[in-house]
Order: structure tokens, then sequence, then C-alpha cells
């Protein structure tokens, strides 16, 4: 018989990880509850139309698809935006803007696995509708901030762009939707030779090239003066200005926020997604060279899906890539906090007893593990001791007839008689 594996890119997780992943979630949904953001669950298998609608060829070809038994194409979600972006423009259409909901969940891509890059990935998602306000793209970096600093991390660097500086320039140029979009893909991949062939070939203006080849050299941590070049560079194409004035605004805005970020602009900078029509972001912690989360906007999107036009902008953690990142930097919290016991029947009568003296001590809050394999007590003992257990319990018939056990500090290897009732008490001290 064959030896089964997991799925090429599919990871399992063993206690220690699945503990660390969970407190990540739980800083992920206590900063959600810190914005007012809502959480909501929605499916891992949607309608591949629905999916592919928006997401980009490169999403689209990375997508887990298949029929339904019932002949539907369905797929696995490849992100979070689409599902939300559906029960707004359905069940929450009539419901008062703005909507903040937040998800946390597993999306799945065909990537090519490495380390920090799998096909399982865990994001943590939050989208903010219904206003196009500079202010709410900055609470959107804001919030990120707040996540990673929940987390641990330090030097965390936000790397900040906008989509409709480089959009607004083609569209001025007349360039089809689908020719940007591929250019998009290129840059967003760092192919510029490509992306610039492809532009050559498009039949766009010498000076849109000439100003092109100036913005994707553009960036810096000069924030204010790179949007200024930019400013500059783009004058003449109008939305494009526009473009360059909304990312000085969110920048202003979150700079007089005083939550001192580490922003570098970047003009040339473009993200995947093709639904993204604003400021778009990455943050990267100097460790790593993937980012651990990335979002902007998109204020096209629930039209698209048939609802109000509605103006969003979100954004995706990857928690996988920031417990990396708390690996490298080594703040990943301490796994095992609550003190543990092992209860130990001297003898197999005395079983039942041992589960209700392991009953009183869980209603009281300790963790505890009953041995279950009626090892005599030395080899339970030395188990106890291997994992690292704080007590044991020795429950004896001799102590028992006057309503007490044998406690046994593991750690400092020392015993006492104690009343079952005390036994709590002097484990959590
Ligand atoms: P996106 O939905 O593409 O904006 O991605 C948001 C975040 O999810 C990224 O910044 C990464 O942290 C994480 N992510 C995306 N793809 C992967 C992957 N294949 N493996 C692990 N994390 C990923």
């Amino acid at each position: 018989m064959s030896v089964f594996r997991t799925v090429r890119g599919m990871r399992d997780f063993l206690p220690q990880e699945a503990a660390i992943l969970r407190s990540v979630e739980e800083k992920a949904r206590r900063v959600a509850e810190l914005y007012g953001y809502g959480e909501i669950v929605t499916p891992i298998v949607e309608s591949y139309e629905l999916l592919a609608a928006k997401a980009g060829e490169e999403v689209k070809s990375r997508m887990f698809v298949f029929k339904d038994l019932g002949g539907r194409d369905v797929a696995l979600r490849p992100e979070f935006t689409a599902s939300v972006a559906r029960l707004v423009a359905t069940t929450l259409r009539n419901q008062p803007r703005p909507f903040r909901l937040f998800s946390v969940g597993s999306v799945y891509r065909y990537d090519e696995p490495q380390k920090g890059r799998h096909r399982e990935i865990r994001q943590s998602n939050y989208e903010l509708m219904g206003s196009e306000a500079p202010i709410a793209d900055a609470e959107i970096v804001l919030l990120t901030n707040s996540l990673m600093q929940a987390c641990g991390l330090r030097n965390c660097v936000f790397k900040v762009g906008h989509v409709g500086v480089l959009r607004g320039i083609f569209d001025e140029e007349n360039l089809e939707d689908k020719v940007q979009d591929a250019i998009m893909q290129l840059m967003d991949k760092k192919q510029y030779d490509d992306a610039f062939t492809m532009l050559e070939n498009s039949g766009v203006s010498a000076k849109c090239i000439k100003i092109l080849k100036e913005l994707v050299k553009l960036k810096g941590q000069e924030i204010f003066d790179v949007v200024k070049k930019m400013q500059s560079l783009v004058e003449g194409y109008g939305k494009a200005a526009e473009a360059s004035k909304n990312l000085f605004q969110i920048l202003r805005i979150i700079y007089e926020s005083a939550c001192d970020l580490d922003i570098s602009v970047d003009a040339g900078f473009a993200r995947g997604l093709e639904y993204y029509t604003g400021m778009i972001f990455e943050v990267n912690v100097p460790d790593l060279d993937i980012a651990l989360g990335g979002g902007g906007r998109y204020d096209k999107l629930i039209k698209l899906f048939g609802g109000e036009s509605t103006p969003a902008v979100g954004v995706a953690h990857g928690l996988d890539r920031i417990i990396l990142a708390m690996q490298e930097q080594k703040v990943l919290p301490d796994a095992k906090l609550e003190k543990s016991v092992a209860v130990i029947p001297v003898d197999e009568k005395l079983n039942g007893e041992a589960l209700k003296i392991a009953q009183l001590l869980r209603d009281a809050g300790v963790r505890v593990e009953v041995e279950v394999v009626g090892r005599k007590m030395a080899k339970a003992l030395e188990d106890a001791n291997r994992r690292a257990m704080d007590f044991a319990v020795i429950v004896g018939e001799r102590e028992l007839k006057e309503g007490a056990v044998v406690l046994r500090d593991l750690k400092k290897r020392a015993q006492q008689t104690v009343k079952v009732n005390a036994i709590a008490g002097v484990v959590r001290n």
C-alpha cells in the first residue's frame, strides 16, 4: 500500500504549530474588534463565475476548479474579497454604509510551493466598504500596522503605490483594459522589460513610454518628495494627476495620525489582482523577502457584481508568513501557558476515582491528562516528566480514605499529601 502524504502545497499543523496559528488568528480577531470590524464566515467553495469575474488571469490560472456532483462549475476561493462583494451586492444590499467586515480562514491557490509559499493559505481579511475618502485607505493601512505590532513584529516596511496613476496614463492613451491588465501583471512580477515591449507594441505615445520609464524608477522613503515628483511627471494626464493627489492625501493622513509607520512609496508598484482602482500597499519585514500582507482600494467591484456602486478598500494578511516572520524575529509566543497535571491511579480499581478528581480539577480550570494506558507508576511519572508536565496527582487507596491524594511537583521533584478539594489551589500557586 502506498504511503499517504499531504497533497502538494498543503500542510499539517501539529499541536504546537496549531496553537501558534490560533494565537495569531486570535490577534487578528482582536484587531478586528478594536477597529469595529464584524466577522463574516463565507463558504470556501464558491461559483467559478463569481471568483473568476475580476480575479485577473494570473489568479484565475491558479484556482482549484472543479465540477460539483450537480454539474456546477465551482472553485475553492483564492481570496475573500469576491465573497464579501457578493454579500454586499445581495444580502447586505440595503444595509446602511459603511460596512466593516472581516474573515479569518483559508484560501487556495495553485502557487509553486517554497518557503512561505503554500497552496492552502491562511489569511485574515478586512474590508471597509462605502467610503471613497482617503481616511478609509489610511485606516486599512493603520489596521495592518496594528496587527503587525500585536504580533510583536519589528521593522515592518509598508510599500505603497497607486494603481490610478498607471491606469490613468493608460486610459488617456486609450489602451484597452485587457492590455492594461496584462501590463500590470508583468509589472507586478517586476518583468519591466516585457511590460515595456508590450507597451511599445500597443501603439502608445513616446511621451507615455518615457514617463512610465521614469515612474518605475521612482521610489523611496522620502514619501512626500516621491509623490511630488510623481505629480510633476504625470502632469497633463488628468486622471493620473488626480490619483497622485489622492495618494498624497492618504499619506498625509497616515503621517498626521502619528502612528509612525515606515513607508516607502513605489510609483511603479502593481498588484496581481485586477480589481484595484486606487491606493495599493504591501507590508514586509527585512528578515523575509516576501510580503506579509497586501491590499488596496477597489471601487468598481461591487457594481460589477450587480450591487449599488460602493467604493471599498481592503487588505489580506498572510498568517503563515506572519508566523514565519515571528519565528525569524524570535517573537513567537510560548505555546504552553497553563499548568498541566497528570492524574495517575495507583491501581485500575481507582480509575473511576481518578476520572472524578480529573473532572474536579478541570472544573477549576486546570489542564489534566489521565493515565489511560495502565502503566506502572514509575513509567507513568517518567512519561509525565518527559512531556514537561508540571504536576502528577497520584490517586491511592490509603490517601483517598482521608479524602486526599499525593501531589507531586514534577519540576521541584517534591511531593506532599493534599486534600482533593485543595489540589487546584496548590497547582495554580
Ligand atoms: P493577496 O490576496 O494576493 O493580496 O495576498 C495577501 C497575502 O497573503 C500576501 O501578502 C501573503 O502574505 C499571503 N499569500 C499570498 N499567497 C500566498 C502563498 N502562496 N503562500 C503563503 N502566503 C501567501
